[in-house]
């Protein structure tokens, strides 16, 4: 594959750019390639090559790069209609009325413009509503960019993940290790009184895909209960990928306090969304007293692709369609691997997969929930394995990005790089884009 015009233009950027991205992860080694266009399931680059995309934007991609016609028509004409106001809209009222009808937790809902702007927004709501200054995150999970949550080490130790947030900021976080009912038993105990939420991914998906153990999310939520806390669940990712319309949550039968939204919910636009108990949201200026605020939140071209996204996927086979390339790519990459890399693991559930660099499979059968293997596609517990990301910290991070992830661009097949963010399937990848994805990682392996 030739790359000449994509160095040129990395280059260029190195110049103006930090980096030369607007967002880390797409600084890929040794030059990312730059996309000139989408086309179904697959982008072209600058230098005209081909690739099958199972990116899809890092989530938002529900139908890939080919928008169906209602979709694609809703979009175009609140273009037409001049991009934005400054005063509301028909189609954000539409929008948000299609949430909290398909939504567990949704009664009320505020738009705004990035996953990250809606965690922030989260954690100034539940410090709001409770008086109280705490919160609770997931050990490898992720919230955005944001002071409250870039936060590592445990509940006795908590310390900034960045340079650039005051160490005073980190004490108010307390990192708690995932799927351990004990350690949030504990952490309730210690400091109950004055924990405002609990922020947890229902299934973390920034660090492989960890399932949670039966009975997980129900403990958060009587933790929550008994001491008067909130229970966060950052649906950035899973929201209508993971339990189609209903999100994680309906999956789980667990309903949250509060869910924030990203990615999907805007159709591919800049899109972020806090939802949940009527109670709580109307906590945000102007019905409440927690300042919240933005120029371009509930954009209507934003709120007419969310909308329509939505919609057409209440209406078509959309969730059918992309968990089934999902579970067919699980299982024929779990069968590469347990012939070439049994130490390898593969995870994921409906739409998303991943196959993490794990460095050694479990020997012990009782290390399964269901006594067999988690690399075993027939097993009853699949696709929801909770040991499949215990080994997650300590997988082979330089193999995937600097080999793996290497080999599989230049046979045409675009993949996250970092080992530990996930991958999507979308409406407009087919079974072919499987089947060449499969024997390309049969080769790469
Ligand atoms: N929460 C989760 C669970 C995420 O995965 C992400 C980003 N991938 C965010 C929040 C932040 O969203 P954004 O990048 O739109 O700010």
């Amino acid at each position: 594959m030739n790359h000449e015009r994509s160095r040129e233009l990395y280059d260029r950027a190195l110049s103006v750019m930090p980096g030369g991205v607007n967002s880390s992860v797409r600084a890929t080694m040794p030059h990312p390639f730059f996309v000139e266009r989408g086309d179904g399931g697959h982008v072209i680059d600058a230098d005209g090559n081909r690739y099958v995309d199972w990116v899809m934007g890092y989530g938002p991609l529900l139908y890939g790069h080919d928008l169906p016609e209602p979709v694609e028509a809703a979009i175009q004409s609140h273009v037409a209609a001049g991009p934005m106001y400054g005063a509301p809209t028909e189609v954000e009222v539409e929008h948000a009325e299609f949430v909290a009808r398909h939504v567990p937790s949704v009664e009320s809902i505020r738009f705004v413009n990035s996953g990250t702007e809606a965690t922030v927004s989260a954690v100034r709501l539940a410090r709001g509503h409770t008086g109280r200054d705490k919160v609770v995150v997931m050990q490898g999970g992720y919230h955005g960019a944001q002071e409250s949550t870039l936060v590592e080490g445990s509940a006795e130790d908590p310390r900034p993940s960045t340079a650039g947030i005051p160490e005073e900021f980190a004490k108010h976080t307390l990192p708690v290790p995932f799927n351990d009912p004990e350690a949030a038993k504990e952490v309730f105990a210690e400091h109950g009184d004055d924990i405002a939420a609990v922020l947890v991914e229902p299934i973390l998906a920034n660090t492989g895909i960890v399932m949670p153990v039966d009975g997980y999310h129900e403990t958060l939520r009587d933790l929550c209960d008994d001491y008067g806390a909130l229970l966060v669940f950052d649906e950035v990712i899973t929201g209508f990928r993971v339990g189609g319309l209903g999100c994680a949550q309906s999956k789980f039968g667990v309903t949250p306090d509060v869910t924030t939204f990203g990615k999907i919910i805007g159709g591919g636009f800049p899109v972020g969304a806090i939802g949940g108990r009527a109670d709580v949201i109307e906590g945000f200026t102007p019905a409440g007293d927690v300042f919240q605020s933005g120029t371009f939140s509930g954009h209507p071209v934003t709120m007419a692709a969310g909308k329509a996204t939505l919609e057409y996927a209440a209406e078509n086979d959309v969730y059918e369609h992309v968990n089934r390339l999902g579970r067919k790519l699980r299982e024929g990459i779990t069968e590469i691997c347990a012939e070439r890399a049994p130490e390898y693991t593969v995870v994921g559930t409906d739409s998303m997969f991943k196959t993490v660099f794990t460095r050694e499979a479990p020997d012990d059968p009782d290390d399964c929930c269901a006594g067999g293997c988690r690399q075993n596609p027939d097993c009853d517990r699949y696709d929801a394995c909770p040991k499949t990301g215990a080994d997650v910290a300590n997988a082979a991070t330089d193999r995937w990005e600097r080999v793996f992830w290497q080999e599989m661009k230049e046979r045409g097949v675009f993949l996250t790089a970092n080992q530990f963010e996930c991958q999507f399937t979308s409406y407009a990848h087919t079974e072919e884009d499987v089947e060449t994805t499969l024997e390309a990682y049969r080769e790469a392996i």
